[in-house]
């Protein structure tokens, strides 16, 4: 045992584990790719004013949970808590809003959070996310929930809840900020000293609050419904109404805030009763004000970010089966042949996209059926003098109760390939 252990929050994904987190992403890749979402990829490394500026000093994100650290010329740097505004900084700095718009990213990648880990919640952990900016019409909210809906139902998933609400628009926000500011004040000694701090800053992060007596208090505060403008609140009536049409499930939470300051209008989670106690999988939104907020142009943006690691955790059965990587065929020289010969059939199965192993000479054929049983291999690939001579190979079905037949070798690749069974590209 070594001394080194992974960092607390951190983990080791190992194959097969690995296989799956591939098919997802492949999955995404394709699904996303059919809206005309195409890949960004961000650094690790920001400056840290950029995730203060817009997830927000009132957050737990910025004010508990970042990696920020001085580099060695004493700048700021923060590892990415999430991917929103770092692609919504990379989008202004390289001009993207020159067009055409909107602009459709996806990423999928690393993010970092220093919080107390828990089964579902890492200090290390990856996220799949999209991004749609340059267009505020409440049809690209239902696109955007469209694309997750037929994502989540390719990974086989059924039993997911959408969870939506609009927090309107900024001045929508503006007049409820104060009512809820005017409700919760004579209150304030009943509130903790986080709430109280937000009490000031933003009021709104108080209805994230977890804690009995703050839900009490909450219980009988204003409604964010009752403050909408016009605006908002026909916007997120055609949301609703677009879903309706398309046979998408959802249920209006109007506490559903979401915990980062950035969102204006649509908000929506979707949450597994298969998580437990972290049962949220993924969570977005609209951000008209981020891009502006960033001394960018007036451009909006909606997108979410899920979590891989809750996903692949709660991924359907019939999914993770589909993505296991296919079981290699093994080659196995008989008696005194060189391996150099069981090397060339392995290579003429490879150049056919079929995944061989190729057994080291000289090794008894009792041991090599042994371990094609531990890779799972289904064909054992016979090969000695006599067969080489003949231009042929032993095929022999594990499935089948060790039936043998002979193939000529030239024949052989598409004689294995007609009999695999199918299974999802990770390509
Ligand atoms: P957020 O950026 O906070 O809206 O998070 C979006 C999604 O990322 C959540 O719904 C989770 O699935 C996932 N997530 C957030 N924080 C963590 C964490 N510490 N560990 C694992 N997944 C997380």
């Amino acid at each position: 045992m070594t001394d080194f252990r992974r960092v607390k929050g951190t983990r080791d994904l190992l194959p097969p584990e690995t296989a799956v987190w591939a098919a997802v992403e492949a999955t995404a890749r394709r699904v996303f790719g059919l809206y005309g979402y195409h890949e960004v990829r961000t650094p690790l490394l920001e400056h840290t004013e950029l995730f203060v500026r817009t997830v927000g000093e009132s957050t737990d994100i910025v004010g508990k949970e970042m990696y920020t650290f001085p580099d060695r010329k004493g700048r700021s740097l923060t590892l990415r808590p999430e991917n929103t505004a770092p692609v919504a900084r990379a989008f202004i700095e390289a001009g993207l809003q020159a067009g055409p718009l909107p602009v459709k990213l996806f990423y999928v990648g690393p993010q970092f959070r220093y919080e107390r880990p828990q089964k579902g919640r890492y200090r290390q952990f990856s996220q799949i996310g999209a991004e749609l900016l340059g267009d505020a019409s409440p049809w690209s909210d239902a696109e955007l929930l469209l694309m997750l809906d037929r994502f989540l139902r390719e990974l086989g998933f059924t039993e997911l809840e959408v969870l939506l609400n609009t927090v309107g628009d900024a001045p929508s926000r503006r007049a409820y900020a104060e009512a809820l500011r005017g409700y919760l004040q004579p209150h304030a000694d009943a509130l903790g000293a986080d709430s109280r701090r937000r009490l000031e800053t933003n009021p709104l992060r108080i209805l994230d609050s977890k804690d009995p007596k703050e839900r009490e208090l909450l219980a009988g505060a204003p409604a964010l419904g009752d403050h909408l403008t016009d605006a908002a609140r026909d916007h997120f009536a055609t949301v609703c109404e677009a879903l309706d049409d398309f046979g998408v499930k959802y249920k209006i939470s109007d506490r559903l805030v979401r915990g980062l300051d950035y969102y204006t209008d649509t908000v929506f989670e979707i949450v597994s009763r298969d998580l437990g106690a972290q049962d949220a999988l993924l969570g977005g939104g609209r951000y008209d004000e981020l891009v502006s907020d960033l001394g960018g142009p007036r451009v909006p943006g909606i997108g979410f970010a899920i979590g891989e690691d809750r996903l692949v955790d709660v991924l359907p059965a019939s999914f993770r089966q589909r993505a296991a990587a296919p079981p290699p065929v093994l080659v196995v020289p008989i008696g005194t042949l060189p391996a150099a010969q069981a090397l060339k059939v392995g290579e003429e199965l490879r150049a056919a996209g079929v995944a061989a192993e190729v057994e080291a000479a000289g090794r008894a054929l009792r041991k090599s059926l042994e371990r094609a049983g531990r890779l799972g291999a289904r064909w054992v690939v016979l090969l000695g003098e006599d067969e080489v001579g003949r231009e042929a190979v032993t095929v022999k079905d594990l499935k089948a109760g060790g039936e043998q037949h002979e193939v000529p070798r030239a024949a052989l690749p598409t004689y294995l390939a007609t009999r695999m069974e199918p299974v999802e590209s990770t390509g």
